[in-house]
């Protein structure tokens, strides 16, 4: 590692590299090559992540890690066929009005070995197994689902907003799918966001866009999610067929108080809106914050203000009577006769 420290002369260019190195020992950590080279490799990835231009062993931690993702994903295997997923909502509000208008499915595993465990455990694992894909169809037919009833139930045209993974959204029948569920449920495309990951660009050759554009076609809309934690640039979503930016709760989460975070999420709404899009915030927990959202111009918001992340079957009644007050952008119950 020292050695690669300084620059290395190559026909007068200085050039600057690093090598950052993995090891294992045997036969603490394996007893064949392919043991050892994936420990030491497991080990590089960790250096790696702490900044790299370094060497480390494998160790205990990380034996833990493994063992533990190991056991994770043995048990993740077989959970959609033993029923443990299940679906949570959380209503999302028209700013200008104050109502809900919608949802967004979050899902929920309750591991009858581990108790519940949080998606931001387990999805990422489903992705790298592709077990997501199948997730991924459930929730959007259960998702779908519920949206029928409930838009029946309350005769509104409340929409659904479901998270795609990327690997999700590459599976060649996945449009097919959409259309299949959508229609299923008698359901026009409009009815459903799906919500994206800026992560889905990174070293795309064209094809998102493609399947955005045949989703498009449908009316289903997109939604770029989590927006400003990864790495879009304006130029690439000016090319996208994209309806709505969802603005992370972690941009919400210190205004208005904290003057960088109220100028930065000023300026996403400001972005956003020059590139005709609809925005989102979610994580919305005080009347502060929606207040100042609502004096930015922001659309919507999602958050414990109006509502935790609910059950099903709890989503009709609250929607048909609780809003937002818009003057003091306080949850408020309106009065039983509608
Ligand atoms: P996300 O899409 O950014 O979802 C918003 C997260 O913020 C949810 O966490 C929600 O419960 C939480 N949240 C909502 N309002 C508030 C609030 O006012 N305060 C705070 N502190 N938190 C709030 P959750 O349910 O744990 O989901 C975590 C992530 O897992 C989601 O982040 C999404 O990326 C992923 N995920 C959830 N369901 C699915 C799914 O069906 N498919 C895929 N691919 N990913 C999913
Ligand atoms: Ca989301
Ligand atoms: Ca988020």
């Amino acid at each position: 590692v020292k050695a690669f420290t300084s620059a290395i002369d190559i026909q007068g260019q200085q050039m600057h590299t690093s090598i950052t190195v993995g090891g294992a020992l045997a036969p603490l950590d394996g007893r064949d090559a392919d043991t050892l080279l994936r420990c030491a490799d497991t080990a590089r990835s960790h250096a790696k992540a702490e900044g790299g231009s370094t060497c480390r062993f494998y160790d205990e931690s990380m034996r833990r890690r493994a063992l533990e993702t190991a056991q994770l994903d043995n048990l993740l295997r077989g959970a959609l066929e033993r029923n443990e997923f299940a679906l949570a909502y959380q209503p999302v509000v028209d700013l200008a009005s104050g109502r809900p208008i919608g949802a967004e499915a979050l899902l929920r595993w309750n591991s009858p070995v581990l108790g519940p465990v949080s998606p931001d455990r387990f999805i990422q694992l489903a992705e790298e197994t592709s077990l997501i894909v199948p997730i991924g169809e459930w929730v959007l037919e259960q998702a779908c689902r519920e949206l029928s009833a409930w838009r029946e139930m309350l005769n509104l045209p409340l929409h659904m907003a479901i998270n795609v993974s990327s690997r999700q959204f590459h599976d060649y029948r996945f449009v097919d799918r959409v259309q299949t569920i959508l229609q299923n449920h008698e359901l026009p495309g409009d009815a459903i966001v799906l919500e994206l990951t800026e992560r889905l660009f990174l070293g795309d050759d064209g094809t998102s866009v493609e399947v955005m554009r045949e989703l498009a076609e449908q009316g289903v809309r997109i939604a770029i999610d989590d927006f400003g934690t990864g790495y879009s640039s304006l130029g690439v979503l000016k090319h996208m067929p994209i309806d709505t930016l969802k603005i992370d709760r972690l941009f919400i989460r210190n205004t208005p108080d904290d003057g960088d975070a109220q100028a930065i999420a000023k300026a996403m709404i400001v972005m956003a809106h020059g590139l005709g899009l609809h925005v989102v915030a979610e994580g919305v927990e005080t009347p502060a914050q929606c207040r100042f959202l609502l004096e930015q111009g922001c659309d919507e918001v999602q958050g414990h203000l109006y509502s935790p992340p609910l059950p099903g079957d709890e989503v009709p009644a609250l929607m048909a009577r609780r809003t937002i007050d818009v003057r003091y952008c306080a949850p408020t119950w309106a009065s039983s006769t509608k």
